[in-house]
């Protein structure tokens, strides 16, 4: 493997799924890692699951960790569509096998605690280093110093913020944030142990459903995912996210509250009866807001200074969909693979800049997407509704795949749409996009700034691509 000739000391604050990905990613080029976490030990903490894309496995078993997380994870192969408040079927999708074997990755549903762990043990074994208890109270940006509760003063060449939307770092660097979520929904988020789910017909038949279905609830104005998470290595259990209108200021970093729960139970009293029962069975959830931000492409992620920059929910909160953690993954993943070219100190801005460019674009994206997918999911009733529950159901009659698009020009053309869409998604490859933009770009910027040795490493790289 690569290592960067000019190895620097990091500093990341945060030990979420985003700070732990940055860990490993940056260990593994030779970059000198220490992690700050507030938290004493949050892997005791039990929270539930979340989904990792097949673009995060991807990137997760090219560091070799697919024998640790296929051991305590389970794998999803398709989605199943409930109208809410009968819990009539509307229809299945089932991921095309050869399609996800092209993107190279999976799609698993895992716990929170779980990946912790694993990304955890393996940042360790890569040399990075990590301080629990360590809550950073203080960054002196220009300085590169983080101050810790404990007052103790630290200096890195580096700083990397992965605290979280309310961490230290994203007031600092993100200029614009909006106060209220911009759909107006919250989410409580909450989970059903696996003994439980077993203990009803109903749940049960959820719970062992011979594919993994991803359950979704369509609702008037109101929606709720379902999906089993867990592995033999690991607890396993139902995680149940309830998406209702109505503001939430909460964050994950915040202990579920016994009031989130009564609000859950109050805003689900139109629910179907094996739904309701879900909800009352579940753990008292975390509630926070539900759509991410609609400001992404107008905040800045570097702090002018050029020395810290945030990455993960503290520079892009994501509808909590599929894809917050998978896009934290692959933000750590493009950060080292520039981080791999670093020859001096002064290239860090640059690098920082050249990160946020190549990342604002995917993430805008992906939120947008998963922004129209809420939508869909809770549409009012009325006429729209309709039409969408007919397309589904007629879809589901005809033996079709229910989320393929609409088009009139026969099968052939929707295969081929559906394909650009998860490739889109899917296939992504954050290291390979982080490898072109920087044969595209990185190496002709160094040039230009008269780096002798870039320009013989341009000349290089222009020489075997001539030669393909
Ligand atoms: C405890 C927890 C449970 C979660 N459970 C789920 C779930 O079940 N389903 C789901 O979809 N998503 C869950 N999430 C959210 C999901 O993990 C994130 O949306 C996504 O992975 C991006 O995470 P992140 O690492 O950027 O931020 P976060 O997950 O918010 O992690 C931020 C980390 O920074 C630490 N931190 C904050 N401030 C400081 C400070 N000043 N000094 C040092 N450390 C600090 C926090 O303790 C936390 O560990 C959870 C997050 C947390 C923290």
């Amino acid at each position: 493997m690569k290592t960067a000739d000019h190895s620097i000391h990091v500093a990341i604050i945060g030990a979420g799924i985003a700070g732990l990905a940055c860990a490993n990613a940056l260990s593994r080029v030779n970059h000198k890692v220490t992690v700050f976490e507030a938290e004493a030990d949050s892997q005791t903490q039990s929270t539930g699951g979340l989904r990792l894309a097949p673009n995060a496995t991807k990137i997760l078993y090219h560091w070799g960790l697919a024998e640790q997380i296929k051991r305590v994870s389970f794998k999803s192969q398709a989605v199943t569509l409930n109208l809410y408040e009968s819990g009539d079927l509307l229809g299945h999708h089932v991921w095309n096998e050869e399609i996800i074997k092209e993107t190279r990755g999976e799609y698993r549903c895992i716990g929170y605690n779980s990946l912790q762990k694993v990304l955890a043990d393996a940042a360790l074994a890569a040399g990075a280093s990590i301080r629990p208890k360590c809550r950073v109270v203080d960054i002196d940006a220009e300085g590169k110093t983080l101050t810790l509760e404990s007052g103790e003063v630290f200096f890195a060449d580096m700083i990397i913020g992965a605290d979280g939307l309310a961490g230290v770092t994203s007031h600092l660097v993100v200029q614009e944030r909006e106060t209220q979520d911009p759909l107006g929904l919250s989410v409580y988020n909450a989970y059903v142990p696996k003994a439980t789910m077993l203990q009803h017909e109903d749940l049960a038949a959820l719970f062992n459903d011979a594919r993994g279905s991803v359950t979704t609830w369509f609702g008037d104005s109101i929606s709720a995912i379902g999906f089993r998470y867990g592995g033999p290595e690991s607890s396993e259990g139902y995680t149940i996210q309830l998406f209702a209108p109505g503001d939430s200021q909460g964050t994950w970093q915040d202990a579920p509250k016994p009031e989130s729960l009564d609000r859950m139970i109050a805003s689900m009293a139109n629910a179907n009866p094996s739904l309701q029962k879900l909800m009352r069975l579940s753990t008292t959830p975390h509630h926070v807001p539900a759509s991410g931000s609609s400001l992404l492409d107008e905040t800045e992620w570097v702090h002018d200074s050029g020395n810290v920059a945030v990455i993960g929910d503290a520079a892009h909160p994501l509808p909590v969909l599929v894809h917050p953690a998978s896009m934290a993954i692959e933000d750590g993943a493009v950060l080292a693979r520039l981080f791999l070219h670093l020859k001096n100190q002064e290239q860090i801005p640059s690098f920082l800049y050249a990160f946020q460019e190549l990342r604002q674009a995917r993430v805008k994206s992906i939120r947008d997407q998963e922004a129209g997918n809420l939508t869909f999911m809770m549409l009012p009733a009325g006429e729209m509704a309709s039409y969408r529950d007919a397309d589904l159901r007629a879809k589901q009659a005809a033996g079709r795949n229910v989320l393929d698009p609409v088009s009139d020009a026969g099968d052939d053309d929707v295969s081929a749409s559906l394909w650009q869409e998860i490739k889109e998604q899917f296939g992504y490859d954050a290291e390979d996009e982080a490898d072109n933009w920087w044969v595209n770009w990185g190496l002709l910027r160094e040039r230009a700034k008269g780096n002798d040795h870039f320009s013989h490493n341009l000349q290089v790289q222009v020489a075997m691509v001539e030669a393909c």
